[in-house]
């Protein structure tokens, strides 16, 4: 059998993991202590459908004047450091060890759900900016989370048909109207419950987009999971 490791793939696995956060070492798989971890911005009252932080454990006024074409979404933390400054090592730094991290703490999430999706699938990356990047952070998370929760991936399930602008700085109008009918369904999801894993949820116009043509497509119920919640 023939390794392909890297030198820093082999570096990692000689030397001791340190956090990310505090440069800690720790005995984890994963560059975070406990202690850092810990501290993380978690939700505590989340907004049943769409994981805003409220007051009350009814839908946000938005969801409720709304509905949206998901049935509900859970974040694992806000959207503001020290999350922040992780997730940015992970989408545009190449930290891809920290997909452990939070494919793991997703994994926790997902166990104590009511119900348990039959499908995950990741955000698609348009081929394009796939090639730039180099990874889709998306497909690194729900992969890792796949193995860990043996709900079964597809990644061909949705794809980007159109290139759409980067989709910082917009407002949630604009994104909308950038994302009309920029995934295609290209399998059959008639009947299926289905999953969509993506880091941050800003405006939730992507997880509209797609949960929509899914919807369409005939899927039975869409739901989100994503790391961090941005409020806007
Ligand atoms: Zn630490
Ligand atoms: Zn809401």
């Amino acid at each position: 059998m023939v390794y392909n490791f890297s030198a820093q793939q082999l570096l990692n696995f000689l030397l001791p993991v340190s956090c990310g956060l505090c440069n800690a070492p720790t005995n984890r798989r994963f560059p975070l202590c406990r202690p850092c971890q810990n501290e993380l911005p978690v939700i505590i009252n989340a907004c049943p459908v769409c994981a805003l932080p409220v007051t009350s454990a009814v839908p946000c006024g938005k969801c409720q004047q709304h509905q949206p074409a998901y049935n509900q979404v859970h974040a694992l933390f806000l959207y503001q450091e020290p999350v922040k400054f992780l997730v940015q090592q992970f989408k545009f730094n190449r930290k891809l060890e920290y997909a452990r991290l939070f494919s793991a703490l997703i994994a926790e999430k997902i166990e104590i759900l009511a119900e348990q999706p039959e499908l995950i699938i990741p955000v698609p990356l348009h081929s394009s900016r796939l090639r730039k990047r180099g990874y889709n952070q998306a497909w690194e998370l729900t992969k890792h989370l796949s193995r860990l929760t043996n709900i079964p991936i597809d990644h061909r399930v949705c794809s980007r048909a159109i290139k759409t602008p980067l989709q910082t700085g917009l407002k949630a109008s604009e994104r909308r109207h950038n994302l009309k009918q920029a995934f295609a369904i290209t399998t059959d999801v008639k009947d299926r419950h289905i999953c969509i894993v993506d880091d941050v949820m800003t405006t939730g116009s992507t997880l509209e987009a797609i949960s929509s043509a899914l919807k369409m497509a005939g899927a039975a119920s869409v739901s989100g999971i994503v790391v961090a919640r941005a409020i806007l």
